[in-house]
C-alpha cells in the first residue's frame, strides 16, 4: 500500500508512520529524519538547511526535490509501497510529488490525515522539548511551523478529499487508539483501494466517531 501523511507538527507523524510501516512492512520515507540526518553528518545539504530546521521555516523546494526521487526509487527497489511522512507541505510540492510519483507508477493509495488542535500539539512539542532537545521544539519555531501548517499544508487536505483518497482521524487521543484505528480502516480499505477506482471512491472522516453527542 502507497501511503501519504498529511498532519500539523506535534500530532505524532513519525510515531504512527512507523508503527504503520513496521505493521505493513513498507518503507518509512520521512523527510524531517532525512534533512536531520544530513545536519547531523554535517553534509553539503545539511550546511544548507540547518537554519530553515532551526527556524520551523520550510526548506527549498529544491532540496526536497531530490530528496523525494531519490527516496522514491528506493522504495521502487523494496517492492514499491512506502509511507511518506513529511511531504507535501505545500500545494507546490504535492503536485510535484503526485507528477513524479505518477511517472513511477507509484501515486498514494491513500492520504492520512491525523487532525489535531493547536493547542494539544503545542502541549505535546515543549513536552518532548524536555526530553529530546530538538532544535526545532522551542516557542518561537513551534509557533512558525504551525502557521506555515494552517496557510501552506492545510489547504492541500481538499484537494486529496476532492480526489476521493483522504482519511482523517482524530489524533488527540493516546497513540495506541490512534495507532489502532489507522490500522484498523487501512485494512477494511485495503480491498477498496485494489478494486474501485479513484473516482469512485469518497472520503473518509472517522473524527465525527468521537464526538459525543448533545443529551
Ligand atoms: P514537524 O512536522 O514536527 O515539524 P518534521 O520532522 O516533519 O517535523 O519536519 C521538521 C522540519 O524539516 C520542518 O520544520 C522543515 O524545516 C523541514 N521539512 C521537513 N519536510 C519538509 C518539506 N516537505 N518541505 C520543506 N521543509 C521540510
Amino acid at each position: 500500500m502507497r501511503i501519504g501523511l498529511v498532519a500539523p507538527p506535534g500530532a505524532g507523524k513519525g510515531t504512527q508512520s512507523a508503527r504503520i510501516a513496521a505493521h505493513l512492512g513498507i518503507p518509512h520515507i520521512c523527510t524531517g529524519d532525512i534533512l536531520r540526518d544530513h545536519v547531523s553528518r554535517g553534509t553539503d545539504t545539511g550546511r544548507k538547511v540547518s537554519h530553515y530546521l532551526d527556524r520551523g521555516d520550510l526548506v527549498p523546494d529544491e532540496i526536497l526535490c531530490d530528496t523525494i526521487h531519490q527516496a522514491l526509487s528506493d522504495a521502487i527497489a523494496a517492492g514499491g509501497d512506502y509511507i511518506l511522512d513529511g511531504m507535501p507541505r505545500t500545494m507546490e510540492q504535492a503536485r510535484t510529488i503526485h507528477r513524479v510519483s505518477s511517472e513511477l507508477g507509484m501515486a498514494a493509495d491513500v492520504v492520512l490525515h491525523l487532525r489535531a488542535d493547536d493547542e494539544t500539539v503545542t502541549r505535546r512539542m515543549l513536552a518532548r522539548a524536555a526530553i529530546e532537545h530538538r532544535s526545532d521544539d522551542t516557542e518561537p519555531a513551534i509557533q512558525r511551523r504551525l502557521a506555515l501548517y494552517h496557510e501552506m499544508t492545510e489547504p492541500i487536505l481538499a484537494w486529496y478529499a476532492f480526489r476521493g483518497i483522504l482519511v482523517t482521524v482524530d489524533a488527540t487521543r493516546t497513540a495506541a487508539e490512534v495507532g489502532r484505528e489507522i490500522l484498523t480502516v487501512l485494512e477494511v480499505l485495503r480491498p477498496v483501494i485494489r478494486n474501485v477506482p479513484e473516482k469512485m471512491r469518497r472520503p473518509v472522516d472517522l473524527t465525527m466517531l468521537h464526538q459525543t453527542a448533545p443529551v
